[in-house]
């Protein structure tokens, strides 16, 4: 039998699986969190969710056997699925004594990964993307709300020193003004670029190209500026924060600035938007020189979405095929991405159907 990994990474990212109580996962935080971490045997790394109520429906179910990880599908054995290791800083704790885990982690094998400022202003007043778990990391304690760039440097060290380290993705929440969003990037970044060399991928609201111009100064390789989806009216209900913010001129100098492929937007797959809504959007992100990161939705729990379920494979599938036929009519490449979420790839297959 021909096993087609690229098509299970899109069922496990959709479907989820269904694991052993006692297995770890990120409960909350920004992006796509509620998830482990494995490798398909074709080597793809995947963020695959494990909670949610969609997941009491999944096919997919996952045995750890004999020190090995088996994944059954209807109860059948399906593959070998080789899980990433927990990286050993997750046992240090930084010179003031805060857990280095609760300062940044390793996402996918090598991207550490954190969230400078886990606060966000739309969480004052209600207006909070539907989707986004950024503060309940707060409620849970398994983190901190400002990582100092002192911090962060004990941190990347640490996981470096242990190879675990090769890119490193900031995100932040979005900060009472753009200004002070990219204040506390650069200077968190210049800290980091100070003591070692290794591409850092940020992402920030829409910003008037003089902070993008810092962002770069500072040292930035890759940047995110996240459309979350192209449909107005589901931006208008699912983020009501960001609905009005406006993108056109951004998209051209971030690329001006960061170059072809260096700058990507998450779209979220499984708002109600419709396909042609997506690839409408994707064609006019990929004639820009930006690279598409459709992920699936991941419905995480106490966010008003938890109860959502993600897309169909059955529907993401060929949605990704099409999106890989863009990218590459349009001269775009997610694998000359330099890094954060393009380059770890665990929660999208843009660079598997690429
Ligand atoms: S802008 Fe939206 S997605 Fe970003 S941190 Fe705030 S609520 Fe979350
Ligand atoms: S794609 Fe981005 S959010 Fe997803 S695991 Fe990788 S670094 Fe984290």
């Amino acid at each position: 039998m021909i096993m087609d990994y690229n098509s299970l990474k899109v069922e496990l990212l959709c479907s989820g699986v269904k694991v052993p109580d006692e297995i770890w996962y990120r409960k909350g935080g920004a992006g796509p969190a509620a998830g482990r971490y494995f490798q398909v045997p074709s080597g793809a790394a995947v963020n695959i969710p494990v909670q949610g109520k969609f997941i009491e429906r999944s096919p997919f179910r996952l045995e750890s056997v004999d020190g090995k990880w088996a994944l059954y599908r209807d109860d059948d054995f399906y593959c070998e699925m080789t899980p990433i290791p927990q990286p050993e800083f997750y046992k240090m704790k930084t010179t003031n004594g805060i857990p280095m885990w609760k300062i940044a982690l390793v996402h996918g094998t090598d991207c550490l990964s954190t969230t400078v400022d886990q606060t966000c202003i739309y969480w004052r007043d209600g207006r909070q993307c539907k989707f986004c778990g950024i503060e309940l990391s707060l409620e849970y304690d398994t983190t901190i709300k400002r990582k100092s760039p002192e911090q962060l440097v004990e941190v990347t060290r640490a996981t470096k020193d242990e190879g675990r380290a090769n890119h490193m993705t900031l995100t932040i929440g979005s900060q009472d003004t753009p200004a002070e969003e990219c204040a506390i990037l650069s200077e968190t970044v210049r800290s980091i670029k100070e003591q070692f060399d290794i591409p850092i991928h940020v992402q920030t609201e829409p910003v008037e190209k003089m902070h993008m111009e810092e962002l770069f100064a500072s040292g930035v390789d890759t940047i995110g500026i996240h459309i979350e989806s192209f449909d107005k009216d589901i931006m208008k209900k699912i983020c009501p924060g960001k609905s009005g913010i406006y993108y056109d001129g951004v998209w051209q100098s971030a690329v001006d600035i960061f170059g072809r492929d260096q700058v990507s937007s998450f779209v979220i797959a499984g708002l109600g938007e419709t396909d042609e809504n997506i690839i409408q959007g994707c064609e006019m992100l990929s004639s820009i020189g930006i690279v598409p990161f459709v992920v699936p939705l991941r419905p995480i729990a106490k966010t008003p979405l938890a109860d959502w379920s993600p897309p169909l494979p059955e529907r993401m599938i060929p949605l990704y095929r099409r999106i890989g036929e863009i990218m590459k009519r349009n001269g775009v490449s997610p694998l000359r991405n330099r890094a954060g979420c393009v380059r770890c790839g665990c929660c999208s297959a843009i660079s598997e159907f690429f």
